[in-house]
């Protein structure tokens, strides 16, 4: 179909509907049979992800979220939302059910083993708090008061908050590379 064509064509099929809407013909009728009877409820909030900080629209069915979209009326996105935005109601559910693959327990990899082990969130933090002690205490540049062996990486989840506070410890600890993945 050329160019021309397709634009008679599409003029035509709106034509038609702009006149079945004002003379309230069979297209109106016929939709007016799917009334919809489950209660769906929408709210607006923040995106949980990244500081851009994007308006979006959550449909709730129940107790779940049945869909995400961009809040046209927010100033910061228009409407608009990426991937990771449009996904936020998988990170608790999927399909209004709990999502199975969501992570409950944090996960170890040892160096040099092919398998991930699950651990205690206690475990965790006192393993990479003797690796961040270790690190530093060998690496302490003095005259500089930095260490540059080690880097932080900010994870798309954290809030404003949270990115603020990790700034924070990281630049007391003497850290001079920080970056969050939002900005890579
Ligand atoms: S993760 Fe995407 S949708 Fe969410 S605030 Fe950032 S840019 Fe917006």
């Amino acid at each position: 179909m050329k160019r021309r064509d397709f634009l008679k064509l599409s003029g035509l099929s709106g034509g038609s509907a702009a006149l079945g809407l004002l003379t309230g013909t069979k297209t109106l009728a016929a939709t007016a049979k799917f009334r919809l009877k489950k209660k769906v409820s929408e709210s607006s909030t923040i995106c949980c992800y990244c500081s851009v900080g994007c308006g979006a629209i959550v449909s709730v069915y129940e107790d779940g979220a049945v869909k995400v979209e961009g809040d046209p009326d927010h100033p910061v996105n228009r409407g608009a939302l990426c991937p990771k935005g449009l996904a936020m109601s998988q990170v608790h559910q999927v399909g209004g059910k709990l999502n199975a693959s969501r992570l409950t327990q944090p996960l170890y990899r040892a160096p040099g083993a092919a398998k991930w082990e699950e651990k205690s969130l206690e475990w965790m933090i006192d393993a990479i708090a003797k690796r961040v002690k270790k690190t530093r205490d060998e690496s302490w540049n003095a005259p500089a008061s930095r260490t540059e062996a080690m880097a932080s990486l900010g994870g798309g989840e954290l809030d404003n908050e949270e990115c603020y506070l990790l700034s924070k410890m990281n630049r007391a600890l003497g850290l001079v590379y920080l970056e969050h993945c939002a900005r890579l």
